[in-house]
């Protein structure tokens, strides 16, 4: 991880970055920014030196699930400096608009804005840039596809059906701009019930596991269906954070097959 950041040219996007990982889904709720967050978090909490880029520009939750309370920084020569939480950069659109304010953008717009926070950001030196994209196949991942190098991507689904058929259509989008898909990460698998120990599968299972065997694609592991998770999220602290917490484990233990 403490390893020398590889030379680059200096027309390179991101000279001072050794690995750009997105993180993706096909369908929204899927709990893509819950594993983006703890994963980053995660990263950091390894020793790593990390950028958490959230580019989900319809619902920027990212700020509010680390609790942020600093915001980017202007400087005189026009660029940006991300304020840090959890030993991470921070940078997201809701930094840039309003709390309560949609963003209704065309193509070209998004193009912008998005090529702007990547190149304009003070990342600095980091080991991964985490990047939290859109669900979906649209403009954010065109931009990001066509103007960063990716290392690979980290696809999150539930194991429910449609999930996993949205999932499949992100596959083939990193397949057509040649990006390595890193694994298949499947989240909310198990409920496990706090009050009687039974576990039930509410989204089904094995979705995640049987998307990444048919499709050659390492599996990086299962998030159970955890209310902690999600009030971990509402408080802003990563439940990977929380050495007691058994869900934790499981994102520390999905951070190190990704890593
Ligand atoms: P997406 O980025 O795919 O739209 P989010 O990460 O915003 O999804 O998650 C959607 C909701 O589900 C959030 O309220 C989040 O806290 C909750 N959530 C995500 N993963 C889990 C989980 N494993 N257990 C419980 N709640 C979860």
């Amino acid at each position: 991880l403490t390893a020398a950041i590889p030379d680059r040219t200096g027309d390179d996007v991101l000279p001072g970055v050794k690995n750009v990982v997105a993180v993706a889904s096909g369908k929204g709720g899927v709990g893509k920014s819950t594993v983006a967050v703890n994963l980053a978090a995660g990263l950091a909490d390894r020793g790593a030196r990390v950028g958490l880029f959230d580019a989900d520009i319809y619902g920027p939750n990212v700020p509010r699930m680390v609790d942020a309370d600093d915001h980017p920084q202007a400087t005189e020569s026009e660029t940006i400096v991300p304020p840090e939480k959890f030993g991470m950069k921070l940078m997201s659109m809701a930094f840039m608009v309003g709390e309560d304010d949609p963003v209704i953008w065309r193509g070209p717009m998004i193009h912008k804005v998005i090529t702007q926070l990547i190149e304009d950001v003070e990342w600095g030196y980091l080991d991964y840039l985490v990047v939290d994209l859109p669900p979906g196949t649209g403009d954010t991942q065109l931009t990001l596809l066509q103007t960063v190098p990716l290392t690979g991507a980290v696809v999150v689904t539930t194991p429910q059906d449609v999930a996993v058929d949205d999932a499949r259509k992100g596959l083939r989008m990193f397949g057509r701009h040649d990006t390595t898909v890193l694994g298949i990460a499947e989240n909310m698998s198990t409920f496990v019930c706090p009050d009687c120990g039974d576990e039930h599968d509410i989204f089904g299972s094995g979705g995640g596991r049987e998307f990444a065997d048919d499709n050659d694609l390492p599996f990086l592991g299962s998030i159970p269906l955890d209310p902690s998770v999600r009030s971990g999220s509402d408080d802003g602290e990563p439940v990977v954070l929380d050495d007691d917490n058994d869900t934790g484990g499981a994102f520390r233990d999905l951070t190190a097959e990704t890593a």
